[in-house]
């Protein structure tokens, strides 16, 4: 573990050894792309999540929650459609039995630096406008949603790049995956969903009939979702099953650009919160859009293996619900006072997958520390609030007295902390186990504290430690630990 680089892989064998991630059944070899979150693991999870809903919810007066079935009526795939056009085109190499993601490769083409490019000026811009009329054609065909006579024409255009990038990739062919998975129900097939947004559509009638929302309002959701992922790796950045946090916001269509800008920059104040550093974070704008995207940002992410896309924000338009309506033929409209009309709104959507920012946090907040003692300490240096455990009460030694004491300290402060208790080994010892965790505050009681009530508080960053009397504990460990000041931060930032 170097300093301030962490490999891929040293992340994925710390969040085995450390309890915070485990491949899905193990005991039976696992399955690729599936993982399963360890005793740690859950709670930095949870957290994450109750932070991402009270920045929704608690503190939006026009956004409201729900929570929506994973498996939907079939209609509403085919409404959305998703079942159509939610695919993802791949090139073959016949030789190699190889499959590559067409934008993954495109995107691949356009950070090389190819001889061409090294060629004077003139030279340069003549290959740069080459390439990129090249790309705006494949876009294109894609965007027309292709169908399977315009993969050979693609394939021309990919042969052409290919060349002038000095390219040693063999493609033979392109075809497509469907990204949905579906099941057997009552003889008709239905999907696990791709996404949460469109329980949140198909709810647009019953949040209405008990809100009478005016516009703006927000409607949000978290939960599991599934893609049939080809390309699926990198450890729990591209899962198959992986759990959303998104939000749709329903607005007049004249307010899109306004909206739009301002989700764009609410939602990177909130992951800048999280203190991963801003620099590990850029807007990236597409140019391609899914299928229901008519302006789309990315907010990505510095990780292991470079920058790649943490959130996106989308502007769905109006899309969704009018096909919604065409389907269900059910209106689902807001009534304009002004113009005194029925309509339907505009939608900006900002989507962002937990595991991501899971893996994000503990890419960034892995540290190994020589101390001065010329020992090494794992610490994980998360905000406090984040923390699995909030915080660690020992007995100083195994004595009866002292074990006492640090038990009724435990049963006294449990209702209010997740906390955990330990008496094996030493104090260093035990110390070094919680920071690997992120656990900010260890507590110590000591033979001195059996007279003057007071225990020893010692932080994991600093590892500076101060004597605290027990009446003023809960106080301290709520200061350090609590959620108020994390939300309290992303309102003043
Ligand atoms: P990508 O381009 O990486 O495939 P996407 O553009 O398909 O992602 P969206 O459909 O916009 O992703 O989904 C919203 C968010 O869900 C993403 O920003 C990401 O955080 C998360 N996400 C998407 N696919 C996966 C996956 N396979 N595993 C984990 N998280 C994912």
């Amino acid at each position: 573990m170097r300093k301030n680089k962490i490999a891929l892989k040293e992340i994925v064998s710390y969040a085995k050894k450390y309890g915070f991630i485990f491949p899905t059944s193990e005991i039976y070899d696992g399955i690729h792309a599936l993982y399963d979150y360890g005793p740690y693991g859950i709670h930095l999870k949870n957290n994450i999540k109750e932070y991402w809903w009270k920045s929704m919810i608690q503190i939006n007066k026009n956004i409201i929650g729900l929570d929506t079935s994973i498996l939907m009526h079939p209609k509403s795939w085919k409404a959305s459609g998703h079942i159509e056009k939610f695919k993802e085109i791949f090139l073959y190499n016949k030789r190699k039995n190889y499959s590559y993601r067409l934008d993954f490769w495109l995107e691949q083409i356009f950070k090389r630096t190819s001889k061409g490019d090294k060629v004077v000026c003139k030279k340069f811009g003549k290959i740069k406008t080459k390439k990129n009329n090249l790309k705006k054609r494949i876009i294109q065909y894609i965007d027309d949603n292709i169908v399977f006579k315009k993969y050979k024409k693609i394939l021309v255009l990919v042969k052409q790049l290919k060349q002038i990038t000095n390219s040693k990739d063999q493609w033979n062919y392109l075809y497509e995956e469907k990204l949905m998975f579906k099941i057997d129900f009552k003889q008709q097939t239905i999907y696990l969903r791709p996404e949460t947004a469109q329980g949140i559509f198909t709810n647009f009638l019953n949040v209405q009939n008990i809100r009478k929302f005016q516009l703006p309002f927000g409607i949000a959701q978290i939960g599991k979702v599934f893609r049939n992922e080809q390309m699926a790796r990198q450890f729990i950045f591209r899962m198959r099953e992986f759990e959303q946090m998104e939000m749709q916001f329903f607005i007049n269509h004249k307010e899109e650009d306004k909206w739009f800008k301002y989700w764009k920059n609410q939602r990177l104040k909130w992951h800048l919160t999280l203190g991963l550093g801003e620099k590990k974070y850029r807007y990236f704008e597409h140019e391609k859009f899914a299928h229901y995207a008519k302006k789309a940002y990315d907010i990505q992410f510095n990780f292991p293996f470079g920058f790649k896309e943490l959130e996106g924000i989308h502007s769905r338009r109006n899309f969704d619900l009018k096909q919604h309506e065409k389907y269900s033929n059910k209106q689902l409209r807001v009534f304009d006072k002004e113009n005194q009309r029925y309509y339907i709104p505009y939608i900006i959507e900002t989507s962002v997958g937990i595991d991501r920012i899971f893996l994000a946090i503990l890419s960034a907040s892995l540290k190994m520390e020589v101390l001065k003692t010329k020992t090494k300490r794992i610490l994980l240096k998360i905000n406090p609030y984040l923390a699995p455990i909030k915080a660690a009460i020992f007995p100083l030694l195994q004595d009866k007295r002292l074990i006492a004491y640090a038990k009724y300290l435990f049963n006294s402060l449990k209702t209010s902390f997740l906390l955990t208790y330990e008496e094996n080994d030493s104090i260093g010892k035990r110390y070094r186990r919680q920071d690997a965790i992120g656990t900010p505050i260890c507590i110590t009681v000591d033979f001195k504290t059996l007279k003057d009530k007071c225990v020893t508080i010692r932080y994991r960053d600093s590892m500076l430690q101060e004597r605290v009397l027990i009446k003023n504990l809960k106080q301290a460990i709520k200061q350090e630990t609590s959620i108020k000041k994390l939300v309290t931060k992303f309102l003043m930032l």
